[in-house]
């Protein structure tokens, strides 16, 4: 009898790497310089401030006094007084009645979805939700309708036929692929007229729409509205790390006491939670950062459209180009990056077939000369890529 030796247990993953690696979609971790001439047009720092020396000086400074880590779980040793300070700063500035801070946005959206519905609720989300909602959705059991993309009628039609079941209507404020927006207040009012609640994931709302960045959600007059949550993340306009839930008082009491993404996991870190409060320090001092990142975005748009590229109309700040293939969004990304322009690229499995792009961020940072080098690029090596539809004038 031969001896097992366990070696052919993980067979099946070489055997579907290969299949990736043939279609060519193998994804690859690729460690970003910490100095680099490259204009970065990938990444989700809107505002440009997650090198901002008071956003990163006051990450120093907490590790400093309070530790690289928070130690424990929210509700153990995971709390400091800056945890209690972002929420509350969080809450006042976004306009809600209060915040929950998590340690990531994908936690905050697990928690609040598996909190607020479960077996025998309805959940009736947008077809195009973030990854994390859509966990959450799985992860709580409830009975999901997916709703088309930014389809109210559905929605109302999903809402009116659920019978007595509890209702949440689940979206993302500003989509993340291209960038379009959910309608809020027409969700929001078939939300109050079939009494069910409406869940918004503002992560890219955040910093770039509304009164001085205050989000899509408070630019909808929708931010102290009793059935009505938020969910957010740090990570993005705010340079920093984490999460957060805002909304109705009662609805964050009760996440401090049953959302499990809070209260199983180990608290934010010192660092991020002072790097996201001076963040909100920072935008409440200069309120035109975010209408400079959407400046920025519509030029860009703009200009490459006038070079014969299919780009998405910027409602926010994110940029989608199309891409003729799978492929050709792979190549053109890295003929940008072989220039020094580095640009996002999403493909199969991340969207569906047929609607591969390269996505821009503009950022509140970018100088003219920065977007006309963004243009020139992307613009050159979309013509070899073939996405270019007509010669440029
Ligand atoms: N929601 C949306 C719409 C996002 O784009 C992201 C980040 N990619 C998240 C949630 C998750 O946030 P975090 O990265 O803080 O976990």
């Amino acid at each position: 009898m031969s001896v097992r030796t366990g070696e052919s247990v993980f067979d099946w993953i070489d055997t579907r790497a290969g299949a990736r690696a043939k279609a060519g979609l193998a994804r690859r971790v690729r460690p970003r310089p910490a100095d680099s001439a490259d204009l970065d047009l990938a990444s989700n720092d809107y505002l440009g401030l997650a090198r901002d020396k008071r956003v990163t000086g006051a990450a120093a400074a907490a590790s400093l006094r309070w530790g690289a880590g928070s130690t424990g779980s929210r509700l153990v040793t995971g709390s400091t007084e800056l945890h209690t300070e972002l929420e509350y700063e969080l809450a006042n500035f976004c306009g809600a009645q209060s915040a929950l801070v998590f340690s990531s946005g994908y936690a905050a959206n697990l928690g609040a979805l598996t909190a607020l519905s479960g077996p025998g609720t309805a959940i009736v989300a947008d077809q195009h939700i973030h990854a994390s909602l859509i966990d959450g959705t799985r992860l709580s059991k409830a009975d999901v309708v997916v709703a088309g993309h930014c389809d109210v009628p559905k929605v109302t039609h999903a809402l009116a036929t659920r019978g007595k079941r509890r209702a949440l209507v689940v979206t993302d404020s500003v989509f993340s692929v291209d960038g379009d927006l959910a309608p809020l207040a027409e969700l929001a009012a078939a939300c109050r007229e079939h009494e069910a609640a409406l869940v918004v994931d503002d992560a890219h709302g955040l910093g770039v729409l509304g009164d001085g960045g205050r989000g899509a959600v408070h630019a909808a007059g929708l931010a102290k509205a009793p059935d009505v949550v938020a969910t957010l993340t740090l990570s993005k306009s705010l340079g920093a790390q984490g999460g957060a839930v805002l909304g109705p008082s009662r609805v964050i009491r009760h996440l401090v006491d049953t959302a499990r993404t809070f209260i199983f996991d180990t608290g934010l870190a010192p660092s991020s939670t002072a790097a996201a409060l001076a963040a909100l320090k920072v935008l409440r001092e200069e309120p035109d950062r975010p209408a400079r990142a959407l400046d920025v975005a519509r030029d860009l748009a703009s200009r490459l459209r006038e070079a014969g590229l299919r780009v998405s109309a910027p409602t926010a700040a994110v940029v989608s180009v199309q891409a003729p293939s799978a492929e050709a969004a792979f190549d053109w990304a890295e003929a940008c990056r072989a220039r020094g322009v580095v640009v996002g690229c999403f493909r199969p499995p991340s969207v569906p077939d047929g609607i591969s792009r390269l996505r821009l961020t503009a950022r509140a940072d970018l100088t003219g000369a920065d977007v006309e080098r963004a243009v020139r690029v992307i613009t050159e090596t979309g013509a070899s890529a073939g996405a270019v539809s007509r010669p440029r004038p």
